[in-house]
């Protein structure tokens, strides 16, 4: 009896592999020709000063709707194109599309930044520099407007190549940004050693208030603190409520991005808020619904 539920267990474990598989090998070909295929588009999430809430930046992500799968999330896609090689095609597609973003949105007199989401692959990738040089360049788009993020993932890979490939990122002018601190992969010990412009504090960290009332409030002070006494601006990541605001706000931290402020958009919707001037997700309270 006990021999046959093992075994029916290893078949279920063995049909679930076979299907994650297939998924896997369908993503990689369709991926393939995506970018032809015209199914890739970027959306734009704001990040805001605090506590003023004024937009001065935007997160590029990639979304991929495809026209049987429907919407992949990057998540699920974004390492498969890590694994088959076709990370490097994708990423120059992602830092080209910001990067014509960014110009319009500068030409159009908006005093914005954009970051944009890097795999380690492409870090390491020959001349990764001199191809981020080269779309700067065809836009015109100075450097500094230009945030790269690296995740704490990358850390955990050699550290001294690592170090060696964001000081040459950072010497075309751009600034680099440590995507998903206090995830659990880097150290602290590391983090002095990074040179970074950014401190992204993750989600996690931002969102346990909400769970456990009280215990991230010291998570997020220390990181906040930390990142300033190291020279690096801090910025909150996944900021859904107003108390998560409140506990960025109160350690310090002068840059957020989350649901409360607004999720990715298209670039379109995010340049009528610029030009509005209008701040992201207003510290209001909403008029009662009684109210016509
Ligand atoms: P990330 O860079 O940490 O991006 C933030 C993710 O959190 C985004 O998910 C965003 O939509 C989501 N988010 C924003 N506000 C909130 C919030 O208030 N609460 C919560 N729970 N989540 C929030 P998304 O777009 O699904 O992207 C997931 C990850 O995929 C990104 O994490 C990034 O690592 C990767 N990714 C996205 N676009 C690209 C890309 O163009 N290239 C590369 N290499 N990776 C990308
Ligand atoms: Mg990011
Ligand atoms: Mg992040
Ligand atoms: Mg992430």
């Amino acid at each position: 009896y006990a021999k046959q539920r093992g075994k029916n267990r290893v078949e279920r474990y063995q049909k679930r592999y076979d299907e994650l598989l297939r998924r896997h090998s369908v993503l990689e070909n369709e991926l393939r020709h995506a970018i032809e295929r015209d199914q890739l588009r970027l959306v734009f999430q704001p990040v805001v000063a605090l506590p003023s809430v004024r937009p001065v930046g935007a997160e590029a992500l990639l979304r991929w709707h495809h026209p049987d799968l429907g919407s992949v999330r990057p998540d699920e896609f974004i390492p498969v194109a890590e694994e088959s090689g076709l990370i490097g095609m994708l990423g120059a597609w992602v830092l080209d599309q910001a990067c014509g973003q960014l110009a319009q949105w500068l030409t159009a007199g908006h005093d914005v930044w954009v970051s944009v989401n890097l795999s380690p692959k492409e870090l390491h990738a020959a001349d990764y520099a001199g191809q981020v040089a080269a779309v700067l360049d065809k836009y015109g788009v100075p450097p500094q407007r230009l945030v790269l993020e690296v995740t704490e993932h990358a850390v955990a890979t050699d550290m001294d190549e690592l170090i060696r490939r964001l000081v040459e990122l950072r010497s075309t002018g751009v600034r680099i940004a440590l995507d998903d601190f206090g995830a659990g992969y880097s150290s602290l010990g590391q983090l002095r050693n990074l040179p970074v412009d950014i401190l992204k504090i993750d989600h996690a960290l931002v969102a346990e208030p909400e769970s456990r009332t009280g215990t991230a409030a010291p998570l997020v002070d220390v990181v906040v603190r930390l990142g300033h006494r190291l020279g690096l601006e801090v910025l909150a990541e996944g900021i859904g409520t107003p108390a998560q605001r409140e506990i960025v706000e109160a350690a310090g931290c002068r840059l957020g991005q989350g649901s409360l402020f607004g999720w990715g958009v298209p670039a379109e919707h995010l340049e009528a808020q610029l030009r509005a001037g209008r701040s992201c997700g207003s510290r209001q309270v909403p008029a009662p619904r009684s109210r016509p």
